[in-house]
């Protein structure tokens, strides 16, 4: 099932993002940035006085009282800009963050259904929980602070030439080992830590698949080759993280060398310098001290370059999950009429497996249809393509008449308005039984909500009781009896019923179909029967079989023909 994982965004996809969200507060990131400068400007002070300090000692004139006192008040300026710009930091990076995870809702949201069954829900949740995370880690700390130590770093270097351009240049010995380590590492990472997600995601699948599946694995004696799988994920999540680590061994003792060999190199080359007389002490001084300070900066930049790759893999699978192609393109163009037709449909969920093999159906405008045949023959199918829930793989469905318009054509409030989907599915939404309800038209009026209550018959709780997880529960025939309503509320011209009622007890069924008679009352009728009774009271009865409609027409015209719905009929007919 997770053959098909949800596509990742490309490497130039991320940068371009990253660097629009970087500069999305452009005034709040110059605020950032300028208290940040202000605070890197106060503590570079502190090397040149120091410097000064060292001079005047060694001539014995002695100003340790006023110099020390300098340096202590631009240690306590350096200390309160230096909070307040982690302070505006942190607010920047938690607005960033919040507006992220909005848009990956958004995202999901509009994914399609299709997309999500055939990707397996294991790796959208790792997406929406652990590369969140992932990703908030990035943009909480590593963004700001790498963000902060490129201003530090910027001005500690600039204040090491200041000093004295020659004194400062044995700190560049670092930089070509740096250079040479950060691009073996980069490109190696961002592959790397792409996998290691990957193998977490397939980690995850698995387990819900095993759990959700628990029953079947069971029954069918499946746990070894679910172990087998478990291991096997497991297996390649450790061989992904052991690349990972490799090269996180070779990054950081090489990092550490890169911040030592400066110091000492501006300590024996600066001291050489001074005996021939090319630097003065306090110069010496200060460029050793500068080339102490610029440690911390580099550090934090490469240390959270790792967080970084790991953020913006996560971004990438966060951004991938924008790039399915949407399975309806709204068109601005309405329907004239509420005549459903499909065209040589066929679908399948799987490339090359076509489970409808050209479905051709005109539903006449008020009548009842019924759908019956054996299981696995494509009812259900047809009847999600019927109700716009996906496209057809070729062939079309489309409503009205000489204007039609294909379903997935029509944006979705405005589809619901045509044709609808009835299933055994029904979920109550966490909130007042109002709001179970205007969902389906926003702007319905609480006289039109307690007109359809009345019409589904409604014996649950009143319209501001919360319900859903948390609140009140309903009963099975509650749920089903409030998802009826919504349908009278977004009031649809056609509706598909698939086996609505049959999971629920006689009693509940009796009074939930008379329920379901005010909902079907004067609409189109599509209904996929497992019990054939309702095919006998059906205005026309469609037969499909292998993805095909084999027989098409009334009961009795079907019983007269002969042919499979008469023997399905006289076997179900004969049986009781
Ligand atoms: P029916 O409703 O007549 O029992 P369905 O429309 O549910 O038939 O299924 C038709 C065929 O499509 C079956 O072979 C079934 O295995 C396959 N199928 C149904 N749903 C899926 C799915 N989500 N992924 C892959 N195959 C599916």
């Amino acid at each position: 099932m997770s053959a098909a994982t949800l596509p990742v965004a490309t490497p130039a996809q991320v940068r371009a993002y990253a660097r629009r969200l970087v500069v999305r507060h452009p005034r709040y990131l110059a605020a950032v940035l300028g208290l940040h400068a202000l605070a890197a400007v106060t503590g570079l002070v502190t090397p040149r006085l120091l410097g000064e300090l060292v001079e005047n000692v060694r001539d014995g004139r002695a100003a340790i009282d006023t110099t020390g006192l300098a340096i202590a008040g631009f240690v306590v300026v350096q200390a309160i800009l230096t909070w307040y710009a982690y302070l505006a930091s942190a607010a920047l990076g938690e607005r960033v963050l919040a507006e992220l995870r909005e848009e990956f809702v958004d995202r999901v949201l509009a994914l399609p259904l299709s997309r999500v069954e055939r990707a397996g829900t294991g790796d959208l949740v790792t997406r929406a929980s652990r590369d969140v995370d992932t990703l908030g880690t990035s943009v909480r700390y590593a963004m700001p602070e790498t963000l902060v130590a490129v201003v530090v770093g910027a001005f500690t270097v600039g204040a090491l030439l200041l000093n004295g351009p020659l004194v400062a240049l044995p700190a560049l010995v670092a930089v070509p080992m740096l250079v040479a380590v950060m691009r073996w590492y980069l490109p190696r990472a961002h592959g790397g830590y792409l996998r290691e997600n990957a193998s977490w995601s397939r980690i995850a699948d698995g387990l819900t698949e095993t759990v959700q599946g628990a029953r079947t694995v069971e029954a069918l004696g499946l746990e070894d080759r679910r172990h087998a799988r478990g291991d096997d994920d497991i297996r390649n999540s450790y061989k992904a993280e052991r690349y990972t680590l490799r090269l996180r061994m070779v990054l950081y003792p090489a990092a550490e060398m890169g911040f030592v060999l400066p110091v000492v190199t501006t300590l024996l080359v600066g001291g050489l310098l001074y005996m021939n007389g090319m630097a003065s002490l306090a110069q010496v001084t200060a460029a050793t001290l500068y080339a102490q300070q610029l440690i911390e900066p580099v550090d934090t930049m490469l240390s959270w370059l790792d967080e970084l790759q790991l953020g913006g893999a996560s971004l990438a699978r966060l951004l991938g999950v924008g790039d399915v192609p949407p399975d309806r393109t709204p068109g601005d163009r309405l329907p004239d009429g509420e005549r459903l037709t499909a065209r040589g449909v066929r679908y399948s969920y799987r490339p090359g497996l076509d489970v409808l093999h050209g479905v051709d159906l005109d539903l006449r405008p008020g009548e009842r249809l019924a759908v019956v045949g054996p299981s696995g023959a494509g009812k259900s199918t047809l009847g999600r393509l019927l109700a716009g829930v996906d496209g057809p793989r070729s062939g079309s469905v489309t409503v009205g008449s000489a204007e039609a318009v294909p379903l997935t054509g029509l944006p979705l409030d405005e589809l619901r308005g045509h044709v609808a989907l009835v299933t055994q599915e029904h979920h109550v939404f966490r909130g007042t039984v109002r709001e179970n309800l205007v969902m389906a038209r926003a702007g319905a009026s609480d006289a039109e909500v307690a007109q359809v209550l009345e019409a589904v018959d409604w014996d649950g709780p009143g319209l501001d009781t919360v319900v859903g997880s948390g609140g009140e529960t309903l009963s099975p025939a509650q749920a089903q009896q409030l998802a009826l309503a919504r349908l009278v509320l977004a009031d649809p011209h056609t509706l598909v019923l698939d086996e609505a009622t049959s999971l629920l007890d006689p009693r509940a069924a009796r009074r939930l179909e008379r329920s379901l008679a005010a909902v079907l009352d004067g609409r189109t009728v599509v209904a996929i029967a497992h019990r054939l009774h309702t095919a006998h009271d059906a205005d026309r009865v469609a037969v499909v079989e292998d993805g095909r409609i084999t027989e098409l027409g009334t009961h009795d015209e079907l019983i007269a023909v002969g042919g499979s719905y008469a023997a399905l009929w006289s076997s179900w007919h004969g049986g009781r």
